[in-house]
């Protein structure tokens, strides 16, 4: 193939097909709006404070692992990962908290605080879920099935009940655990997913397994070293990667993509084109057409703060999730609204990691979940919504003695939903992608091989398998095996 292939898009998932390509002896030209790659991974700078702007918490490290060693490399001379002990602690209003320890013997007897016979319970839930796990990964999660036979033709029968498709995420942790508030802080990761732990199917207890199993992972310099690393490599073995070249369209010719066209007007001929942008998007805007609206129930979006604060707090955690105290009251308000006891999520890089801020300072990120643009609706008022959630936040904060004033928030940035649509091209602003609800994972999520265009591509959050960082690295991969055995099979 003489043309290099082009990749619109430098979020994780576009650099990993970028790597894996070129790692296969394709050419490879990737185009980035923005000034920085990294896409939502990306990095605020500030007055010596550094902010991760999206992801802040870093699973199953081997997948980063391959992607290097899939181009000859040891990630390890790149990058260092911490291991975070404990990895998230969780807060309810009434003081109780449990925090998530990847030491076995400390976590069952945190667990047991809440429920007697933890331990065991724990026990049978790793091994359980680890089996789900391993299954899920050899066989659904990377397969690039277009249709639910071809899916789940190697799984034997045993194996797929087990999966837990028929019964939600919250009705799988029960099967383990009595205790609500056990199942409420294990299942919240659901949001992440664009549902609820009672929407959800079961399958994705491996969410709370890998981290209790395999624990959370934090890269020295904040999780943007993992994206300049990326990049480092990609680069080191001949990727060109273009930043500040927003992409105008895709140019099709009948039923075949021919080209780019950038914003400036220079077009690039190319017989492959991989888009990393998000589904809807490439096809409202660079292919000027609609797209399938049944298909795009969207995960929520959030309002995220990033503060540098004046002193360091010696009790804050890396990874504090503050929990509502009627999770299905506040999952079904944030469908519309803001919920009025607001879950969120607050990550203090500082407690591990001083670089990312000035001598005697503290970095804050603070996650909370909200509707999407379309959701919230047109009256929806962003400026009074983003007043509401800082002085929540800082409410709840205070009841829990972590006190931090107005005062020593010395620098402030928000992203709202509108914010995130306009630096990435978020689809109605939804942070994580396409849901991962039953009828839109593996084959019925958006297939990677445009079903009408011969050439164009898709990689990343909208596409198989999902959302995450590990998800969309995976992606990567998933869509350069495929055009290898395209252009070469
Ligand atoms: C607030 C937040 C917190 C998160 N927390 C975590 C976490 O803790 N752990 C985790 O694993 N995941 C987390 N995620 C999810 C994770 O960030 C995403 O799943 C992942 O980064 C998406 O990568 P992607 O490859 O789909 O590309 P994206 O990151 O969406 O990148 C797409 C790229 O395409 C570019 N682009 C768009 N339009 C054009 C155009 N016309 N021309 C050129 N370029 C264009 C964009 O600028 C962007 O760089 C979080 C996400 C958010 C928003």
């Amino acid at each position: 193939m003489s043309k290099p292939i082009v990749i619109i898009g430098a979020g994780l998932g576009g650099l990993s097909a970028a790597i894996h390509l070129r790692a296969k002896g394709f050419k490879v030209e990737l185009y980035e709006q923005n000034p920085l790659p990294g896409g939502r991974a990306n990095r605020i700078s500030t007055d010596g404070f550094s902010f991760d702007t999206g992801p802040s918490l870093i699973n199953y490290p081997w997948v980063f692992e391959e992607l290097f060693a899939a181009s000859g490399a040891d990630m390890h001379r790149y990058l260092t990962l911490k291991p975070l002990d404990p990895s998230v602690v969780f807060f309810w209003r009434d003081g109780d908290r449990l925090a998530l320890s990847a030491d076995f013997q400390t976590l069952a007897a945190e667990l047991e605080r809440f429920e007697d016979g933890a331990h065991a319970k724990l026990t049978l839930f790793l091994a359980e879920t680890q089996r789900r796990f391993h299954y899920l990964f050899r066989h659904l999660v990377t397969s690039n099935a277009r249709t639910i036979l071809e899916w789940i033709a190697p799984a034997p029968k045993g194996e797929l009940v087990r999966l837990g498709l028929h019964r939600s995420l919250d009705r799988e942790l029960a099967r383990y655990f009595r205790s609500e508030r056990l199942r409420a802080a294990l299942g919240s990761y659901a949001m992440y997913l664009g549902g609820s732990p009672y929407e959800l199917p079961g399958t994705f207890s491996i969410l709370p397994f890998g981290e209790l199993y395999y624990g959370l992972w934090y890269p020295e310099g904040g999780i943007y070293s993992l994206v300049e690393a990326v990049c480092r490599r990609a680069e080191e073995i001949g990727v060109r990667i273009h930043s500040n070249c927003p992409v105008r369209a895709i140019w099709v010719d009948g039923s075949c993509v021919n080209g780019i066209e950038l914003a400036d007007g220079r077009v690039i001929e190319a017989s492959i084109v991989i888009s990393n942008v998000d589904v809807p998007t490439t096809h409202e805007l660079l292919l000027g057409q609609s797209y399938p609206q049944r298909r795009w129930r969207m995960t929520p979006g959030v309002i995220t703060f990033y503060w540098g604060i004046r002193g360091q707090s010696s009790t804050m955690h890396h990874h504090c999730i503050f929990l509502p105290d009627v999770p299905r009251r506040a999952y079904r308000q944030l469908q519309r609204q803001l919920p009025d006891d607001l879950p969120f999520y607050l990550s203090m890089p500082s407690r591990s990691d001083p670089s990312v801020a000035p001598p005697g300072s503290s970095t804050a990120f603070v996650l909370v979940p909200v509707p999407t643009l379309s959701a919230a609706g047109t009256a929806f008022d962003w400026e009074k919504a983003v007043e509401q959630a800082r002085f929540e936040v800082l409410r709840r904060l205070e009841h829990h003695g972590f006190s931090i004033t107005p005062s020593d928030i010395v620098v402030e940035h928000v992203w709202t939903p509108h914010q995130w649509r306009k630096h990435f091209g978020l689809h109605d602003g939804s942070a994580f992608g396409a849901v991962h609800t039953l009828t839109n994972i593996g084959p019925l999520r958006w297939h990677p091989r445009d079903r009408k265009y011969q050439g164009l591509y898709y990689v990343g959050a909208s596409t198989t398998p999902g959302t995450g960082l590990p998800m969309v690295t995976l992606s990567g991969k998933m869509v350069a095996d495929m055009i290898a055995a395209n252009v070469c099979g």
